[in-house]
């Protein structure tokens, strides 16, 4: 639909009505409705009096690195090669870090040989020195030179043999990378890079006269690739990672004198449809008040902190002056306890919250694991039922009686925690 002329030049805080909110009657016609559940999820803030400033937009959190100014300098729209997949296959392969290194360098094609030296008039002939026969590119160096091909034809299971030979530099190393096929008690990837790395060692001890006799180079890659795996599994073996235990975990009641207040946010996507829920409790786990929020479309931190902001202001709005205050994002509970750079695209809104949290009252702020904070994400996903907005539920909802019953008793659900 047009935007009639009188309307085109308006400035988005005429469309804005404090305490209100969007003046959606103006705003709907002319924007789609994904577009309105987005809008939803923006306030403008003139209530804690911050100004305008500028943010970085190449950060999710507004704050200016190099790192990101090269990175949207150098970003090259055009259609290329998704390096993503062989890079990550690479860094998989078991085999020690040089070799990964330098089969990184092989699929950049940043190994330097005499068709690269030739291209960059660094020398007078592109030919490969050992068999005089190719132009020595890299694959030629470690696949296709007499050298090494009679190396590979016995290292490769026959009926791969020939698309082994035939593929491009890229298909080549994504293709034998893939760690899945084993040849004997050697996994094929590892013995890939390994024969390939002494394959330019080799050259490199030919070129500058330092190789002396090999008696057997398919045994010794067969031997080295074993000792590899071998080296690997005795690794593996002595460290288990992060020692974590089975906890039960639970909601527990505020202390005496004090009322609990949990909230939680939740989002198909990141951004996508969101929501977010909070209830009040007593000492007996008694319902309180609580609310669901249908916001529309928004970032999951931004969700939670909607989440947190909504639970703040019905625990002051019913006169609750001790507060304990559970979510169960860490993210969240760090912008809460910690701050948040005034150039974070989601400050606004932990400014607000801290607006609320320096009130005079004692808001105490805790991380609390999922499984404490079930009635919280229950009202969550309870408010995609709901229309768009803020719906407050002064007594406990029958969809979500059987959790605040299990909560109330101590119900304890277990969790792998790392400890
Ligand atoms: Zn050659």
């Amino acid at each position: 639909m047009e935007i009639p002329a009188g309307e085109r030049s308006l400035c988005v805080r005429e469309l804005w009505k404090n305490g209100m909110g969007w003046d959606l009657a103006r705003i709907t016609p002319f924007i789609s409705q994904k577009t309105k559940r987005q809008l939803m999820s923006v306030v403008l803030d003139n209530i804690t009096g911050s100004i305008d400033r500028m943010s970085w937009s190449e950060q999710s959190d507004g704050s200016f690195t190099v790192k990101s100014a090269y990175a949207m300098l150098t970003r090259n729209e055009l259609p290329r090669q998704n390096m993503e997949k062989i890079f990550d296959r690479i860094w998989r392969v078991i085999a020690p870090e040089r070799v990964r290194v330098f089969f990184w360098l092989v699929v950049q094609q940043a190994v330097m040989t005499n068709s690269e030296r030739h291209r960059r008039h660094l020398c007078e002939s592109s030919l490969c020195q050992v068999c005089n026969s190719g132009e020595e590119t890299i694959l030629h160096v470690l696949r296709d030179c007499p050298a090494m091909s009679g190396v590979w034809q016995r290292l490769v299971p026959p009926g791969r043999i020939h698309q082994f030979f035939v593929a491009s530099l890229l298909e080549w190393a994504y293709g034998n990378l893939k760690n899945s096929e084993e040849q004997g008690d050697n996994e094929w990837a590892t013995m890939f890079v390994m024969a390939a790395w002494w394959g330019w060692k080799w050259r490199c001890g030919d070129v500058f006269g330092m190789t002396g006799r090999w008696r057997d180079r398919v045994r010794f890659i067969k031997d080295l690739t074993k000792e590899v795996l071998a080296a690997h599994r005795s690794v593996k073996g002595s460290c288990n990672g992060p020692v974590r235990e089975e906890r039960m975990i639970a909601w527990s009641p505020p202390a005496e004198g004090w009322t609990k207040l949990n909230t939680d946010g939740a989002s198909r996507g990141n951004p996508g449809l969101a929501t977010a829920g909070g209830v009040l409790r007593d000492g007996e786990g008694a319902w309180r008040g609580g609310f669901a929020l249908n916001i529309g479309i928004c970032s999951a931190p931004l969700a939670e902190l909607w989440g947190v902001y909504y639970g703040l202001y019905i625990a002051w709005e019913r006169g609750y002056r001790r507060v304990e205050l559970e979510v169960d994002s860490e993210i969240v509970v760090g912008f809460l306890t910690t701050g948040i750079s005034p150039s974070h695209p989601l400050s606004f809104l932990v400014r607000l919250c801290h607006g609320f949290i320096s009130r005079d009252w004692i808001v105490r702020i805790a991380h609390v694991y999922r499984e404490a904070n079930r009635l919280a994400d229950g009202l969550a996903n309870y408010a995609f039922t709901l229309p768009l907005g803020f719906h407050l539920f002064n007594s406990r909802l029958d969809a979500l009686n059987s959790i605040v019953l299990e909560d109330a008793i101590g119900s304890a659900r277990l969790r792998n925690i790392p400890v």
